[in-house]
Parts: structure tokens; sequence; C-alpha cells
């Protein structure tokens, strides 16, 4: 293994990085410098807001940076699944509502003119047994039904593409893929020049509303403010007591590697799954092989750690997972080997809007696809503090509070 073990291929490119010192007092505060709190600060300027501080503890640590670089249309459950845990009014509005916030990410990507190696060439799901391929036929017909295009694979044509060991697929053509380090980079870059302040080794340990202004204690001072962002994800219940009291995110480790550049092609050039999504792939700008998952193989799934170490269980399951499913020529090399921490919530969507203060305000908990929904999430909760409701499908089905 080379000397960049454990080190993200995505962060070959620096995460930019935030001045030292104790940040000063203003209006908002927004905690966590991943794509929830750029893309918060994002749209907040959009809006006319100022006097934005964005502040974060170890930027090198969020997901954002430790992702697949997938930009999915749809959600972690099939449309079947959806279907069958939300009925099809709302499983309909949510998926729609997934294609949105894509569309954002697209959409901010050329406003901006940000290069961050976007390509929007579709997606596949593939099945690694039976029942999974059943479960694909079942919701392109219930995706085709509520107008989403979506189109079926057989298994010939994974088989003539270099895949093995596998059933079927579902092609999702609007999805698409990036450089997430390129694209916050681009978008904090855009936001620094528009006068937000950004500090680094600002650990953040507690927001709370004090006598109408919200007071945010680091280890070393306390500074007040107006209002307040929480976008540290899968962190938020460490800085959070609204998180740590209603359990609205609970930490898991997910694991990526990617190999060394290759001299032949890789099956698809598209981002793709296998097993429900459990396994997640993309071919890289520069031709390597990025593979990730395999957690649901361990005893604990990888569930409620915040250790960032690489689990070689699951490095070697995923390297097993390649010499299964892909007909490669020769052995892969691999490069780069990490994980980084994302948040399941209770609703496998996020939670965005205010907490129980109308000043301490929270955008986080994506169990998956947080690419596009961290940034399409964060455009819906500058509305809401600019003064616009709730949209109804998010008070419905991301929001409840029990
Ligand atoms: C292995 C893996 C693969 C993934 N693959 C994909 C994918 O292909 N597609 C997809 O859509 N999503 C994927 N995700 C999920 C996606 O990366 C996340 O949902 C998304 O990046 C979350 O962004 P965020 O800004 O909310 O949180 P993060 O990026 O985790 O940022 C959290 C921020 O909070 C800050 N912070 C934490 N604690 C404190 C503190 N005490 N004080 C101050 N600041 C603090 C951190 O420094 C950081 O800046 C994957 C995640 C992982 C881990």
């Amino acid at each position: 293994m080379s000397k960049s073990y454990s080190h993200p291929y995505w962060l070959d490119v620096p995460a930019l990085k935030g001045q030292a010192g104790q940040p000063p007092d203003g209006e908002i505060c927004i905690i966590g410098s991943g794509l929830s709190g750029v893309s918060a600060a994002y749209w907040l300027l959009e809006k006319g807001f100022e006097d934005l501080i964005l502040v974060d503890d170890q930027p090198e640590i969020a997901a954002t940076f430790r992702n697949c670089g997938h930009i999915l249309y749809g959600t972690v459950e099939s449309m079947k699944a959806l279907v069958a845990l939300h009925g099809e009014e709302k499983a309909q509005k949510l998926w729609a509502l997934s294609i949105d916030v894509c569309h954002e990410v697209r959409d901010t990507m050329q406003r901006l003119a940000i290069d961050a190696e976007y390509r929007q060439e579709g997606y596949l799901v593939m099945a690694i047994d039976a029942v999974e391929d059943r479960e694909i036929k079942e919701s392109i017909a219930l995706l085709h039904k509520h107008g989403f295009d979506s189109a079926y694979v057989d298994q010939k044509e994974l088989e003539k593409l270099g895949f093995r060991n596998v059933f079927g697929a579902r092609f999702e053509p609007g999805s698409a893929q990036a450089h997430p380090t390129k694209f916050r980079n681009g978008l904090l870059q855009h936001c620094l020049k528009r006068g937000l302040k950004y500090y680094s080794g600002v650990s953040v340990k507690s927001v709370d509303e004090i006598q109408g202004k919200v007071r945010v204690q680091t280890e070393r001072s306390e500074h007040w403010y107006e209002a307040a962002v929480i976008a540290a994800n899968a962190y938020s219940p460490l800085l959070s007591r609204f998180f740590a009291e209603h359990h609205l995110v609970e930490p898991f480790r997910g694991q990526i590697i990617c190999s060394e550049p290759l001299d032949e092609p890789i099956p698809v050039s598209i981002p793709h799954s296998f097993d429900h999504g459990y396994e997640y792939a993309l071919r890289t700008a520069d031709n390597r092989l990025m593979i990730g998952g395999w957690r649901n193989h361990t005893p604990h799934g990888e569930v409620g750690t915040y250790d960032i170490g690489v689990n070689p269980e699951v490095e070697q399951g995923l390297k097993d997972f390649v010499a299964k499913h892909y007909s490669f020529q020769k052995p892969l090399a691999w490069e780069h080997s990490w994980s980084g921490i994302m948040a399941a919530s209770k609703t496998g969507f996020p939670f965005i809007g205010p907490t129980d203060s109308a000043r301490i305000y929270t955008v986080a908990g994506y169990t998956g696809h947080g690419f596009s929904w961290a940034h399409g999430s964060a455009k819906i909760l500058a509305d809401v503090m600019n003064g616009d409701p709730i949209p109804p499908i998010v008070a419905e089905a991301c929001n409840p509070r029990s």
C-alpha cells in the first residue's frame, strides 16, 4: 500500500481552510464547512443575508471529502421500498425532490462556472441476486407509472460490459458524478469573495439560545449571534443538545478504496452500485476504479463510531467484491483507502429548519445521498430562514420530531 494510504483520493486537491483564531461575534454563525455548511452560506448570501461567519473544527474529517462523488436521483431506498414506506403519492413527491436537489448542484456549478469534473451520464443500480432483480423490475414499473425515466438492463448486457455475478440492473439516466472537493472549494471561494468570514480549528462544544441571542461555546471562548446553523451532519449530536435529546441522527462509518489509474477500460464509465446500494463505485476522471461499501457485512454495520480509521476487514471485503464482480485482465493495484462518517436519520431524509429554538437552525441527516441533498436542502433552509414556510413534503417526511 502506498504512502497515501488512508488519505481520500479527493483530498489530493487540498480542502480550503479558514483562518486561525477565534471567530468574531456577528449575525449568523454556520457550524461545519462541508457541503451543507458552505451551501448554507451560499444560499443565505443569495437571499441577501450578510455578516455570515463559517466555522469548523478539522475540515478534512468532513464526509464531503470522503464520499464516492455520486449525485444520484432517488433515495437510498428503491422506489418499491419507498412506496411501501410512504405510499405512492408521497413517494412520488420525494423522488421528484431528490431530482430537484441533484439539479441544484448542476445549476450552481454552471452559474458559478465551477469546474468540478461534473458528468451527467446516468447511473446503474445492479442486482446481485434474483430477489433484488425482481425488486428492480417492480421499481422501474412504479417509476414509469409516476412519470420518471428508468430502464432495465439485462444480465447478458451487463456481462458484455464486463461485470460478473450480476442479475440485471436499473439504468437511471439523469444521475451524475463530480469531484466533491472541487465543488465545495469553488462554492466556498465564491462565498469568501462575497464577504463570508471563515475560521478553522474552532471546536464548538454547545449552541444555545440565551435571552434572545445564540451563544456558541468553543473550547476556549464563547461567541454571540442573532442566529446559528448547525451543519455538522453526523457530528451534530456532539455539539447540539437538540440533536442528542431527539436522537435525530446516528453516525456510521463508510469506507472506500481507489485503484491506481488503469491501463484497461473500467466496465462502465458511469457511477454504479450493487446489492441495494451497499456497494457503490465510479470511474474517476483519470481512469481509477473507486468503490465503497461492505459495512453491512461487519458485526455492527460500522454504526455509532466517530473513528475515521480504516477497518481492514471492510477493505479486504471490497477487494474480494471487485474480484468477484468485475472482469479485469490484471489484478488491480489499490492506492487509496479511507473512511468517513455519515449520518443516518430517523426518517431516511434530512432534517431541514429550526430546532427547538427559532434562532438555531439545522440541515443534516442525509442517510447516504448527501452530495445533492446537502446542497439542495441548504437552499430550502435559506428560504425558511428568509421567512418562507417549510415545504409540506419536507415537513411531513423529513422533520418529524418525536
Ligand atoms: C464513505 C462515504 C461515501 C459516501 N458516498 C456518497 C456518494 O457517493 N454520494 C452522496 O451523495 N453522498 C455520499 N456520502 C454522504 C455525503 O458525503 C455526506 O452526506 C455529506 O458530505 C454531508 O455533508 P455535511 O457538510 O453535512 O457534513 P460533513 O461533510 O461531514 O461536514 C461536517 C462538518 O462539521 C464540522 N464539525 C464537526 N464537529 C465540529 C465541531 N465540534 N465544531 C466545529 N465544526 C465541527 C467538520 O469539521 C465538518 O466541516 C458518502 C459518505 C461517506 C462517508
